[in-house]
């Protein structure tokens, strides 16, 4: 009998645990977690693995929180090679931890991987190595009204080399920081800038891998965003069709109940649009992935076609947009009630307050 990779499955690998003597007191920690402002604080501890094309994945260990010895060669320093997740830990009212869809973070990262010539982490040592950082910073998981621990997965070419080549060493690290509820007082409607002289995407590009290079390629449109006193922006592509916001997907809500949302292969499929998407199929909503125009958008709006229109992620989960501005227009956008509806039941099943009827949480 030979055997076949669904045949196997993967032993779990064996950190090797260093405790960090300097971590934050009880108190300094209950003091952080009062009021955590979202990236700017870390746990006591991170996770980091190593990869090298000899030696496969390697090394796993849990250590303190703390700076990255890296060569000023290092290819990741010169030529971007590198990928992140972002994911979700939740505290129950029973105190427990849970995360959401894990696995297909661990695809995503898998995916993200072979478009930027990384070695692909398998999805069991994803889920593991997220286990392992909670196991030693449970405790930083605020139990909070809308708080969660921020998780931060990101992978990296480490090898001294400045040829333009994929790094034979890598490393992949997991660090995490508590956040507090996106936006205060609720999921208040953003004014969105439409980016008309820059992409965050192209065709055949990286834009449906979560890389560093796509966020700092939307960082100029970003401030022009906030120059016309706009939140975020919302990107094109060639043909004039709705991509995304520089961190969230968009989703158009029609008069008869149809959801329509932009497919693309030069989107990010996020997570919490594909979880949104099915909760309104649950509820009997039809769901339709497709190209959509500007024109189309605006039209849509101005007929009364389209109710509503909202943007979602795993950072602010959703977020209506109340306004659509462009070098010579203003949109004024309807608001509608479903965009926080399914907020509430996604959140609901999250934090542990409603049934997970899709088997989407995974306990850490
Ligand atoms: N688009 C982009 C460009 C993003 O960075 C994100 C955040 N990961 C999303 C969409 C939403 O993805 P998710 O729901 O998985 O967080």
């Amino acid at each position: 009998m030979t055997l076949t990779d669904s045949d196997t499955t993967l032993a779990p690998l064996e950190f090797a645990v260093t405790k960090n003597l300097a971590a934050k007191s009880p108190a300094q920690r209950e003091e952080i977690l009062a009021a955590p402002a979202f990236g700017t604080v870390f746990t006591d501890h991170m996770v980091d693995i190593c990869w090298s094309s000899r030696g496969g994945w390697h090394r796993p260990r849990v250590q303190p929180y703390g700076p990255i010895s890296l060569d000023p060669a290092a290819a990741v320093l010169h030529y971007g090679q590198e990928i992140f997740e972002g994911i979700k830990a939740y505290r129950h009212a029973d105190g427990s931890v849970h995360t959401f869809r894990p696995d297909r973070n661990g695809l995503r990262l898998q995916s993200s991987a072979r478009r930027l010539a990384l070695p692909e982490l398998p999805v069991e040592y994803f889920i593991q190595s997220l286990r392992e950082l909670i196991a030693v910073d449970a405790a930083w998981v605020p139990s909070g009204e809308d708080q969660s621990l921020y998780l931060r997965p990101f992978m990296f070419a480490k090898e001294a080399f400045l040829g333009v080549r994929p790094a034979q060493k890598v490393a992949y690290y997991v660090i995490a920081s508590p956040v507090g509820a996106y936006f205060k007082g609720g999921a208040k409607p953003v004014t969105i800038w439409l980016s008309e002289d820059y992409a965050r995407a192209g065709k055949g590009g990286t834009g449906a891998a979560k890389t560093g290079g796509n966020y700092a390629a939307s960082l100029l449109p970003q401030a022009e965003a906030n120059e016309n006193g706009c939140d975020q922006v919302v990107f094109l592509d060639q043909d004039r069709n709705v991509e995304e916001l520089g961190g969230m997907n968009v989703v158009f809500v029609h008069k008869d109940g149809t959801i329509v949302t932009p497919q693309s292969d030069s989107i990010l499929p996020g997570i919490t649009r594909d979880s949104l998407l099915q909760l309104a199929e649950d509820r009997g909503h039809t769901v339709v992935r497709r190209s959509v125009s500007l024109t189309e958008w605006r039209e849509g709006v101005a007929s009364g076609d389209i109710v509503e229109v909202f943007a979602c992620g795993t950072a602010a989960v959703v977020a209506p947009i109340g306004v659509l501005k462009g070098r010579d227009f203003v949109d004024e956008q309807p608001i509608g009630e479903l965009a926080l509806s399914l907020r509430e039941e996604l959140t609901d099943i999250q934090y542990g307050r409603r049934e997970d009827r899709h088997g989407w949480l995974v306990r850490l």
